[in-house]
């Protein structure tokens, strides 16, 4: 049995954030990681970052590794590289869960444990997510060098990258049969500049090719897809936290001190929000670290 002060389930941005914090609080932390951030797609395509102040243009991978070098210089903080498992209330107001073949107790728990994307099934899109085909601009547009972008509806909420997207280039909306505009939507899309495309996709090839039904090609500099998320882990259902409904699927609802709806655990990162980035990860994992920390006092 391992027991330890605080749990972090997820050792990526916001789990490094929240466990710097009660590290430096002299505090006993442990970090569970299964090691798939969700941005691990860009490593592979030996992209880089964008957004996070002083680290623009880094490999992902290296502003993690980096950070958690710098955490595990804290004697007090534990690392298990695997997956938590089986989260439970256990005596006494602790958590129990599974992790590296070990029982864990934890007094408090910060879930950081991130989402998984599932993107619309157009052939090719898959093996380009990260390289060429993206969902925020802001991280990933500038790139594209104010060239042809493409936009792969999903459904309705294709509306917001159609009308900014053409602040990073010449947007090209494809419906592909899964969303019909309202006309004032168009006059949007008209008013903006974002061309509109009713015949649906074939396929995806090389770059950013976009093969339609019809024989034609229209080649573009990258395209925006709208995935589905689902949460990475189960812990928090496991736990009870109430989740919210997002425009693109669920996530674990919390407070402004990142507290979910069960005392003494926390959430933060894409897990406990709409829709999220480095920096937002790293500013919510301090916030649920310091709010744990209090908590435990207060
Ligand atoms: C293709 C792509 C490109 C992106 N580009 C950018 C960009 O340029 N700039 C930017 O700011 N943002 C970018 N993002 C968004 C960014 O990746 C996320 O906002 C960020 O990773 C969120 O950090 P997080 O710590 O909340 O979750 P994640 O980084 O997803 O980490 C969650 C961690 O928890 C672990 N985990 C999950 N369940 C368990 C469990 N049960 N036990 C143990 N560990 C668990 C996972 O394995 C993972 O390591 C991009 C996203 C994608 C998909």
């Amino acid at each position: 049995m391992l027991e330890t002060d605080f749990a972090v389930i997820g050792g990526s941005y916001a789990g490094l954030s929240a466990a710097l914090q009660l590290a430096r609080a002299r505090r006993k932390v442990l970090v569970v990681d299964a090691g798939q951030r969700r941005n691990r797609f860009v490593d592979e395509a030996g992209g880089t970052s964008h957004g996070f102040l002083s680290r623009d243009g880094q490999a992902p991978g290296a502003i993690a590794a980096e950070a958690r070098q710098q955490l595990l210089r804290y004697p007090t903080v534990q690392w298990i590289d695997g997956t938590a498992e089986d989260a439970a209330l256990a005596e006494a107001g602790r958590f129990a869960f599974r992790a590296g073949g070990r029982s864990v107790h934890a007094g408090r728990l910060i879930l950081a444990t991130g989402v998984r994307d599932e993107l619309p099934a157009v052939p090719g899109l898959q093996e380009r997510w990260g390289r060429s085909v993206f969902h925020c601009p802001y991280c990933h547009g500038y790139e594209l060098d104010a060239g042809a972008i493409g936009i792969i509806a999903s459904g309705a909420v294709a509306q917001h990258h159609a009308t900014m997207l053409p602040d990073w280039g010449q947007a090209t909306l494809f419906l592909n049969g899964a969303y019909q505009p309202t006309e004032e939507e168009l006059a949007t899309f008209a008013r903006r500049g974002t061309r509109v495309e009713a015949m649906p996709i074939a396929r995806i090839t090389g770059v950013a090719e976009v093969v339609l039904t019809d024989g034609r090609t229209l080649a573009m500099n990258g395209l925006f897809a709208q995935p589905r998320t689902h949460l990475a882990s189960p812990v928090a259902e496991q736990l009870g936290c109430a989740l919210t409904q997002g425009p693109t699927g669920a996530f674990i609802q919390v407070d402004a001190m990142q507290q979910t709806s069960v005392p003494n655990v926390f959430a933060c990162g894409d897990a406990a929000r709409a829709a999220g980035n480095v920096a937002i990860a790293v500013a919510e994992g301090a916030m649920a670290g310091v709010a744990a920390h209090r908590a435990s006092m207060f």
